[in-house]
């Protein structure tokens, strides 16, 4: 069996809205669209991420079973839940698996899955996560082998948020991007500030570095055109350079929405920029 890979995809959920005046503007609060990626090799895989309800996780545990390969490791490519919490139903699916991280990012990721922040995030999915959380390891160098292959992780900083790697698989020009990069999906400035922005940048100037062809976004659009690595990386670097000059010139939540959405009317999860607009800008109107 040759080097390929396959992509799970979890529609926008419901979550309960924390901004004023979402609902009846837009709809339904929701989380993003999600993904999992699986990269196989001669009978043996790797997984990128895993979501974060359990359900999603069950769910893709079956999935990943149904590709026939011996699972060898599980890679998260940053400290945040929704990438994180499905671990434990992948790991119960396949107990041999290693969950693997980038040693720098593990205190965060323990942190995630501390009862406070559990806390936090069960706000956004009551009674869907897991009990029992578990965190990776740290990964040994940067390389992942499996099967005759092998993926490399590259640290790129600070994006959404700190310590954020993507995975680079040379073989099939692929990257799998965790949120470094997102495709037609608002992107996640909550808590950001003008330092962390500018990291974001730099970041996507490190992918773009790799010369990929394909590049899968942690959160895609069920309706993005495609997987072009050079058109989400400069679409991302445009969003992020449009917010910076949105935000610029808003004094209120409204405003800078207003000014996003105008730019950008078919981005996936509205939500995501309202979160972040009423963060950034308090609760003025
Ligand atoms: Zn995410």
């Amino acid at each position: 069996m040759s080097l390929d890979f396959d992509v799970f995809v979890v529609d926008p959920k419901p979550i309960p809205s924390a901004v004023p005046g979402f609902e009846e503007a837009v709809g339904p609060a929701t989380w993003p669209p999600s993904t999992s990626t699986l990269i196989r090799d001669d009978g043996d895989a790797l997984l990128v991420d895993c979501l974060i309800t359990a359900q999603e996780g069950r769910e893709l545990a079956a999935w990943v079973k149904s590709h026939d390969c011996e699972l060898r490791f599980v890679y998260i490519t940053h400290p945040h839940a929704d990438h994180l919490l499905g671990l434990p139903e992948i790991l119960a699916a396949f107990p041999n698996a290693q969950p693997v991280a980038l040693a720098e990012s593990i205190p965060a990721m323990q942190e995630q899955i501390s009862p406070g922040y559990l806390q936090i995030w069960s706000g956004f999915f009551p009674d869907q996560l897991t009990g029992n959380p578990v965190a990776p390891a740290p990964l040994t160098g940067t390389s992942i082998p499996f099967g005759r292959s092998a993926a490399t992780v590259i640290p790129v900083g600070t994006s959404d948020t700190g310590h954020s790697t993507v995975v680079h698989v040379p073989g099939l020009s692929l990257i799998v991007s965790g949120d470094v990069v997102y495709n037609r999906t608002h992107m996640w400035l909550y808590k950001s500030t003008p330092d962390s922005r500018a990291s974001w940048a730099r970041a996507l100037d490190a992918v773009a570095a790799l010369e990929a062809d394909t590049l899968i976004a942690g959160h895609r659009n069920p309706l993005a055109p495609d997987d072009d690595a050079r058109r989400q990386i400069d679409e991302s670097r445009r969003y992020l350079a449009d917010f910076e000059t949105a935000l610029e010139h808003s004094s209120t939540p409204a405003e800078l929405i207003d000014r996003m959405s105008t730019a950008y009317p078919e981005l996936a999860n509205p939500y995501t920029l309202w979160f972040a607009a009423f963060d950034l800008l308090g609760t003025r109107t």
